[in-house]
């Protein structure tokens, strides 16, 4: 295991009964936050909180929990199951560190259950008086989203102790990383032969599917994950054609088309296999067909499996105006299979790197040094060393979708290098560079341009430009290229008005964005293109 087990959920979900006996199965320290909680305030938590209430009472609880979840290994030689209380991931800020430093599990349970357990136990001052039932489901439905927001969330009211205890162990083995979207939470899972692992349950709670793919993949991939996901059932099949220049109203059409000759009902599931491409398009279709169905991301190139496929962003391109048409639909899972990536070309393998370059900048030193540091093992597609890249790039992007979903704050950062980079592939018309390629020259762009707005240092510039030519992308502006993307940068979709949110990188694992005019980047863009020239 690499990261402690929290258990969530509410009051008498079994947390304690199920933490014990899983830490007792797998020879791991035990920790029952309130009763460790209740050793420090010297009185019972009940007592605590009448006599100073629920924030006084929150604030240990969190001092507590961050505590264990920084420090753990100080006081255990492995990581620990911690069970939690039943309000200890209310605050969002708590819960979405919690998930990105360890591995959640709410067990959940009904009000109807809850009020059997608590009339055979009692002990429960928050449900005390009047009805139990009524009592636990108005506070159940409070506390929703703070139990929605997990790596898993089991069902506890028919299944007994041992049950759970193996499901709890399968997920926390897995290591899977959680994208925090309310009810639309999910796991993104990496390893590797994981799709023979996963599909064959793939459709345990839907109607029917619809595999969405394109026809190269297909061709390598598509009989193999059309087995294991049918099972002997009928699955349709639809056969885009590949590449950017068909992520259009057509290909769409034809993914309603399959839907329709499939009578895919609101509870099919959208099964996407493919790179970028696919996973934005299936997911759009997913979004748009009766109103939203359920979708399944199964990437196949390294950039769909760190960038296109986690976050929720779905759409197609409409004349020439990239991503212009699409929606916020959360994937239910997304399934990396690394094995996958064997097949993929060199160029869009090396073209994926750029964005794990910058997952690295952006939020992870760690991984920006092994991008530094060890390029012949990456580009020789080392299977742990690509398993690893591929693990902490989705860590930085899951974290930082997770703290804001929709793009008000701080997920413009996941924007570094795009501003530019994505001037460049569009006066480039999307076939001459690829997206890796322009994000790669889009980053030493804008590391230039911080220098110049005083935030970037040169010897980061000269890091990164060095990391990613190593890696075998592109680093050379060409002058003439940059000002003709001068006048494409008025298009960028983060453009407010006049005003536009760029990101600049203040050190490895520091960036932040700053408000220009588009005139000011215009213009410095500009000089940039004029110095490289001169
Ligand atoms: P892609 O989907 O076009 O795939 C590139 C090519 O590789 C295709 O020809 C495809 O058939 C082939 N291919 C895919 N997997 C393969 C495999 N395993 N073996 C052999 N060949 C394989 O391109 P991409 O680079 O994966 O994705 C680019 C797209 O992703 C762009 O449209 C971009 O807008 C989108 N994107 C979306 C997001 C998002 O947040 N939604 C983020 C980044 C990029």
């Amino acid at each position: 295991m690499q990261r402690p087990l929290l258990l969530n959920g509410f009051m008498a979900s079994g947390k304690s009964s199920v933490g014990r006996r899983l830490a007792e199965r797998t020879g791991s320290p035990f920790v029952d936050l309130d009763s460790e909680i209740e050793a420090i305030i010297q009185t019972s938590i009940g007592a605590f909180f009448k006599e100073h209430g629920e924030a006084a009472f929150r604030k240990i609880e969190e001092e507590q929990l961050q505590g264990l979840l920084g420090g753990w290994q100080t006081r255990f030689p492995n990581p620990p199951v911690i069970a939690l209380g039943g309000g200890a991931l209310l605050k969002r800020e708590v819960r979405v560190r919690a998930l990105r430093d360890a591995v959640v599990v709410t067990l959940m349970v009904s009000p109807r259950t809850v009020a059997v357990r608590v009339a055979a136990k009692g002990g429960r001052p928050l449900l005390e008086g009047g009805d139990v039932e009524a009592r636990a489901q108005s506070l159940l439905e409070i506390r929703a989203r703070s139990y929605f927001e997990a790596h898993a969330v089991l069902e506890t009211d028919d299944a007994d102790v041992g049950s759970l205890v193996e499901q709890t162990l399968e997920v926390w083995r897995t290591d899977p990383i959680a994208v925090a979207a309310e009810e639309h939470s999910y796991a993104v899972e990496v390893g590797r032969g994981l799709l023979a692992k996963r599909l064959p349950n793939l459709l345990a709670s839907h109607t029917s599917a619809l595999l969405v793919t394109d026809r190269t993949v297909f061709q390598l991939h598509g009989s193999e994950v059309l087995a294991a996901v049918s099972q002997g059932r009928a699955v349709g099949v639809c056969e885009l054609e590949p590449g950017e220049l068909h992520k259009n109203v057509a290909g769409l059409s034809q993914i309603w088309d399959a839907a329709h000759a499939h009578a895919l009902d609101r509870k099919s599931l959208v099964v996407a296999l493919g790179g970028g491409v696919v996973t934005d398009m299936a997911g759009f279709a997913a979004a748009t067909w009766m109103r939203g169905v359920a979708w399944v991301a199964l990437p196949t190139t390294l950039l769909s499996m760190v960038d296109a496929a986690v976050g929720g962003k779905t759409a197609i391109d409409f004349k020439d105006a990239k991503n212009s048409v699409g929606a916020f639909w959360q994937p239910k899972r997304v399934l990396c299979d690394v094995d996958l990536l064997s097949t993929e070309s060199p160029r869009g393998f090396v073209s994926g790197l750029a964005e794990v370059v910058k997952a690295g900048l952006i939020g992870d030193p760690e991984l920006f040094a092994i991008c530094r540091d060890e390029s012949a093992l990456i580009l020789a597609r080392e299977p742990a060393r690509v398993e690893d890249l591929v693990r902490r790039s989705i860590r930085v992007k899951a974290h930082v979708v997770s703290v804001d979903q929709r793009e008000s704050g701080v997920r413009a950062t996941l924007n570094l290098g795009h501003t530019i980079g994505h001037a460049l592939e569009s006066d480039a018309g999307y076939t001459a560079l690829t997206h890796g390629e322009a994000v790669s020259l889009g980053l030493v762009a804008a590391l230039k341009i911080g220098e110049r707005l005083g935030f970037t240092p040169h010897a980061l510039t000269t890091e990164v430009r060095h990391t990613l030519a190593q890696l075998q992308l592109p680093t050379t502006l060409d002058p003439n290229k940059l000002r003709s993307a001068v006048k494409l940068l008025a298009r960028d979709k983060k453009r407010a008005g006049d005003k536009l949110r760029f990101v600049v990188a203040k050190g490895v694992g520091e960036v932040a964005t700053v408000m220009l005019a588009l005139s000011e980047l215009e213009r410095l863009t500009a000089e940039l293109a004029d110095s490289l020239a001169g």
